[in-house]
């Protein structure tokens, strides 16, 4: 069994980046208003994730770490609609498999807070308020082999950074802090959508940039697509997300680099943050174990109206 949950950690966790995008994921799930994320040696030698979320009761903290074990499917069929953000069950079983796992946390309910060690299993009372931190030390100690494959710390920290990127750019109404080595790296205080598009991706792409908005039978868009004069041009500043989950999805690039030739004749590379809602009987998110792929049932119906939407965008009289 620990060689099948080592198997199925390789899927899901390649880097220190993979643990801070599940551990987001989950305190996201459990309504924290604020997100902490603490870092040492990119990530390789501490990744720490504090919130204010729900918590975890006493008795519930060794069955958080068990494959399979997870609060938000209680069906078949909640499978097929998924709410949350994770919902496999897998993410703490296969980062306890490769690292030091330890898991601090306390409900409303509970007159303390518990720590759970994960390699000794040994439960114990100690202080601290309502929510849960995760630690996980030494990420890949007992698979030197994966540990080689990691880059240098900055480069660690740096897919760190955009994985809390990624999370913030959806969810303004919670805070966001980034520590390295100590020191605070980055930090985003609840904001309107607008005003955090404009802290994460900076004042130079809000100013460069033009609002997308756009609705089409059971597809809606917002957000806001780069224009060809942008001072700095990134590449990696494509951020897609359907009903709130961050996805890299083939369809959605096609679509925004159809329009973007269309309309500025490729005189740029599509930059963008869009946000798709569409009805989640319409997408399959259980397609890959990093949840960063979806399949949408009509994936020509999307491709249209991200085609559309960002051509309109585009197109629009600027000031
Ligand atoms: P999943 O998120 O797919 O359910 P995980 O392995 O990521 O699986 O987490 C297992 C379980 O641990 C969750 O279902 C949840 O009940 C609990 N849990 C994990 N992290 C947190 C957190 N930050 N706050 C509250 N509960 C958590
Ligand atoms: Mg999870």
């Amino acid at each position: 069994d620990e060689l099948i949950s080592q198997i199925a950690a390789g899927e899901v966790i390649e880097r220190p980046a993979s643990v801070v995008r599940e551990l987001v994921d989950n305190a996201l799930d459990a309504g924290a208003t604020q997100v902490t994320v603490r870092l040492s040696a990119g990530g390789v030698r501490l990744i720490c994730v504090e919130d204010d979320g729900c918590g975890i009761a006493r008795e519930e903290l060794p069955v958080a770490l068990k494959r399979h074990a997870t609060s938000k499917i209680a069906s078949l069929a909640d499978l097929e609609s998924v709410g949350t953000m994770g919902f496999r069950g897998e993410a703490l079983a296969a980062i306890a498999s490769v690292a030091e796992l330890s898991l601090l946390s306390r409900t409303a309910e509970a007159a303390s807070a518990h720590l759970l060690d994960g390699r000794s299993g040994e439960l114990r009372p100690v202080a601290r308020g309502i929510g849960t931190t995760v630690e996980v030390k030494e990420l890949f100690f007992s698979t030197p082999a994966r540990r080689k494959f990691l880059k240098t710390d900055a480069t660690e920290f740096a897919h760190c950074v955009e994985a809390v990127r990624r999370h913030a750019l959806a969810r303004p109404d919670v805070g966001f802090a980034i520590w390295h080595e100590g020191k605070l790296a980055e930090q985003w205080r609840p904001a309107g959508q607008e005003q955090r598009w404009a802290d994460v991706l900076g004042r130079d792409f809000i100013e460069h940039s033009v609002p997308v908005a756009w609705r089409a039978g059971p597809v809606r868009l917002a957000g806001r697509a780069g224009i060809p004069d942008a001072a700095r041009s990134r590449a990696d500043q494509q951020f897609a997300y359907v009903n709130g989950r961050y996805v890299r999805d083939k369809v959605l690039q096609h679509a925004a680099r159809s329009a973007y030739e269309d309309v500025l004749h490729g005189q740029r590379q599509p930059v963008y943050v869009l946000q798709l809602e569409i009805s989640p009987e319409r997408v399959d998110v259980n397609v890959h174990p990093t949840k960063i792929e979806v399949r949408f049932r009509d994936g020509r119906e999307v491709h249209q109206a991200v085609r559309h939407a960002l051509e309109q965008a585009l197109a629009a009289p600027r000031a």
